[in-house]
Formats: C-alpha cells, sequence, structure tokens
C-alpha cells in the first residue's frame, strides 16, 4: 500500500484534543504506522497568533493524493476548522508532506509540499520518524537540508499510533 507522510498542527483552543480527534479520523481511511514527538512550535507566516502544537504521521492508505487531500480537508472540517486567512489560527492543519517518491505541481496541490523544507514542524519531524528519506524533487536525502535550518521545536506530548 502506499506510504505517505501528514504534517499535522493546531493553535486554537483544545489543541491537543484536535489533533486526536483528526488522527482518530484519520484511521478509518488507512493505517497510521508511525507518529513523530508533538512539539510546540512558534507561528510561522504569521507571527502574531498563539503557539502551534505539530507533528508528523507515516500513513498508509489506498487513497490517491488528491482523494486523500480531499478527505483531510473534510477532517479538518469535522475537527472544527473555521474559514480564516491563509497561514493564520486554526483548529486544525493537515498537510501532505510527501507521497511516496511522487511528484505533483497542480494548482490545488504540491507534492512534496512546497514548504517542506523551510518549516523546522515538518522536517525534524519527518526525519524523527525516517531519517532517510529522499526529496524526490531534488533527488538527495531530507536530512542533508536539516544543517540550514534552525530547530526551534519543544517536545509536549507523545501520541500511539494505534
Ligand atoms: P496552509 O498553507 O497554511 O496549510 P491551508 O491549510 O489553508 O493553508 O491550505 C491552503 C491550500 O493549500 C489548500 O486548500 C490546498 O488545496 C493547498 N495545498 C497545496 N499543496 C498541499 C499539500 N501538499 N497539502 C495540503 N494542502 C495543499
Ligand atoms: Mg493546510
Amino acid at each position: 500500500m502506499p506510504v505517505c507522510y501528514i504534517a499535522f498542527g493546531s493553535n486554537v483552543g483544545n489543541r491537543l484534543d484536535h489533533i486526536t480527534q483528526a488522527i482518530d479520523l484519520l484511521k478509518r481511511l488507512g493505517k497510521i504506522r508511525k507518529i513523530s514527538t508533538v512539539y510546540t512550535s512558534k507561528p510561522w507566516g504569521r507571527t502574531d497568533q498563539p503557539e502551534f502544537l505539530n507533528g508528523v504521521l507515516e500513513f498508509e492508505t489506498e487513497l490517491d493524493p488528491i482523494k486523500l487531500l480531499n478527505v483531510l480537508k473534510e477532517i479538518e472540517q469535522a475537527c472544527g476548522r473555521k474559514p480564516r486567512e491563509r497561514w493564520g489560527a486554526r483548529e486544525v492543519d493537515l498537510d501532505i508532506l510527501l507521497y511516496e517518491n511522487y511528484i505533483l505541481m497542480l494548482s490545488f496541490l504540491r507534492v512534496p509540499h512546497l514548504h517542506l523544507l523551510e518549516r523546522d514542524f515538518f522536517l525534524f519531524p519527518l526525519l524523527e520518524l525516517n531519517p532517510e528519506l529522499e526529496h524526490p524533487l531534488l533527488g538527495k536525502k531530507l536530512k542533508e537540508y536539516s544543517h540550514s535550518l534552525e530547530n526551534h521545536l519543544k517536545p509536549f506530548a507523545c501520541l500511539l499510533p494505534s
């Protein structure tokens, strides 16, 4: 079954509740193989908002990337995400970081995620799950990019995959 990496984040309300609710809904659609440490991280893009909880999970699913994106958006809604500005506060955010070694450059879906190498809360949890991952577009190991990114993450919680 295809393997993908999904980033989760929340900075509104009971953040850990939102994240566990989203993960429970994801479990119906495939197998969660691993979940990274949940970290606190600094807001990115717009810095005038509450601190985030972020992490990444390894997911096995039959859903193709476009169906997966749609399902992630449904889960965000089901977890109470309200429409706000881009990069703004959110109850829960689910982003596809990698899907197998696919390269997708659609207007509504970029895989690998466009900001994969720029956000500490994407790159470091991803490497925690699998340090040997490669960037499909750049053809290099992801760990080679970790030296040029500052890590501001602080461990907050551990979640079990099952
Ligand atoms: P953010 O960029 O902060 O995650 P949103 O969650 O509001 O902002 O996402 C905006 C749009 O980004 C989504 O509607 C989606 O179509 C698009 N998008 C492009 N690539 C991806 C990806 N790899 N994972 C999730 N959404 C993506
Ligand atoms: Mg998103």
